[in-house]
């Protein structure tokens, strides 16, 4: 099994939808996984493509036995270093008559479809090269000098094709494909099924996009003489409005956007498990291991998953309150580090205050990133700390100046620090001694505190603040107030 990105920007999701089906099968039967990096376009390749791709899929525990990083029996894995190989497989379907060298510029190609799309013509080559010499084409205009090569697709190609999950399929009668571009690199076609059948891949597995690619493959497959492999399209991700997930239309298409909210691997593993399959007993929660144990290409769906977020995030809600206190403390650390709330290394202070929070906030998130907003006020310098704008303007007003003066001399003679006391304090000042309800009285104690109207249990957090730094906010947020 293989999954073979492109490495053309950051990571889309569905190299971690394609690597998911492909492991998991690869497991189930006890095969050999591949991460095969396809970077023959180098007009599209962006540099930090390929780390990317190596550090989501690990993040979501989807490990490869052969690949760039790891080496393996048919390095290397990287496309951009097997020139050789495709091109000893073009000089043999040239000698076959299988392929022939084209000359055509591009400004001749891009003429020809204009007028084809003008005439209302199929598009696609006209063959002005097949059976030309170099010299003969010469003669005639729209010529370039470095040719391209093509395959010569026959009258009748095979052009059906079983698919594991979808049956018989037929695709349109291919173009005459290039396989090998000007630059000398492979174009996908080419350089895809050389090395899946070098690599020994039994079972292609990828997105339905390929599907009209398939006639040419197989073409390919024939003609070098090789065994073809199993095909598997899965359906594409799509968006509510069932057009294909894309970055441009949807952050979500990133797989990066997934870390930087604060989805958990397992969750999003399961979420995507779920777009294309189900367990036989209908449970939508499980886990990669429960679906390589119930693994059937038979359970795998044909028609297009759209991708719905909101049953994403009831399902991180769900993971995140699976764990122990310890693991999510540790991971919500771990994603404020990486949010830049929390140092790149945080303290063990910082790290222990995390972790007597995290019972505060764990019934009320769905994704990490809520931690930010929830927990920054704890976790933030001081001199850094700052009031929510619009929350400030709204509740820290004239009216409140009163209520915070109260609180601080309340609280200032607390004897223990600690919730019930702090809770007790403030209800006596503000509830019975200036009569307010208690959602007035306690809403400026908790912009002042933490920032923003919705925060954490407010006597808890107080008590995890500490009086000084409680004390300190609350003259503050009576300046603020004007008091
Ligand atoms: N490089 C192709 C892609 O990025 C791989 C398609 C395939 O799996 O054959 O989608």
């Amino acid at each position: 099994m293989r999954v073979a990105p492109s490495p053309t920007g950051d990571p889309h999701v569905g190299t971690a939808y394609m690597s998911l089906f492909n492991l998991a099968y690869a497991r189930q039967q006890g095969g050999q996984f591949v991460l095969r990096i396809e970077d023959t376009d180098r007009a599209r390749y962006v540099a930090d493509s390929e780390a990317q791709i190596f550090d989501t899929l690990h993040w979501l525990g989807l490990d490869w036995d052969e690949g760039p990083d790891k080496g393996g029996p048919f390095a290397p894995y990287r496309q951009s270093e097997r020139s050789e190989s495709y091109r000893s497989h073009v000089d043999r379907l040239l000698a076959d008559g299988h392929a022939y060298h084209c000359w055509c510029s591009t400004e001749r190609l891009a003429q020809m479809r204009e007028e084809q799309q003008k005439a209302k013509l199929p598009t696609g080559y006209d063959r002005l090269c097949v059976g030309k010499t170099r010299e003969e084409r010469a003669e005639l205009p729209g010529f370039s000098e470095s040719p391209v090569v093509r395959m010569l697709v026959p009258d009748d190609p095979p052009l059906a094709f079983n698919d594991v999950v979808r049956g018989e399929i037929k695709a349109p009668r291919p173009d005459d494909q290039v396989l090998l571009k000007a630059d000398g690199l492979p174009t996908y076609h080419l350089a895809n099924v050389v090395d899946d059948h070098e690599m020994g891949i039994t079972h292609v597995v990828r997105g339905e996009e390929w599907i009209s690619s398939t006639p040419k493959h197989l073409l390919l497959y024939d003609w070098l003489g090789w065994e073809r492999p199993a095909f598997v399209h899965m359906p594409l991700l799509r968006n509510t409005d069932k057009s294909k997930i894309s970055k441009r239309k949807n952050p979500a298409a990133r797989l990066m956007w997934f870390q930087e909210q604060g989805y958990l691997p397992e969750a999003l593993v399961n979420f995507l498990a779920l777009m294309g399959y189900s367990q036989p007993d209908g449970e939508e929660i499980f886990s990669f291991d429960d679906m390589v144990a119930s693994f059937d290409w038979a359970r795998v769906n044909t028609v297009g998953p759209v991708f719905d977020l909101d049953k994403l995030a009831w399902l991180n809600g769900h993971y995140i309150r699976e764990l122990s206190v310890d693991d999510l403390a540790g991971r919500i650390t771990s994603h404020l580090s990486r949010s830049g709330v929390l140092p790149a290394e945080p303290s063990d202070e910082q790290r222990a205050t995390v972790l007597a929070a995290t019972p505060l906030v764990n019934e009320r998130m769905q994704v990490l990133r809520e931690a930010e907003g929830m927990l920054g006020f704890l976790l933030v310098p001081d001199e850094s700390f700052a009031l929510d704008a619009d929350d400030a303007a709204k509740v820290l007003t004239a009216d409140a100046a009163p209520v915070l003066r109260a609180s601080v001399d309340a609280l200032a003679a607390v004897e223990a620090w600690e919730t019930a006391g702090i809770e007790k304090a403030l209800r006596v000042a503000l509830v019975e001694g200036l009569g307010l309800k208690p959602k007035n009285a306690f809403a400026p104690v908790r912009v002042a505190v933490t920032g923003r109207r919705v925060s954490p249990p407010l006597f808890e957090s107080l008590e995890l603040l500490g009086r000084n730094r409680t004390l300190q906010r609350l003259r503050h947020g009576l300046a603020v107030a004007g008091g």
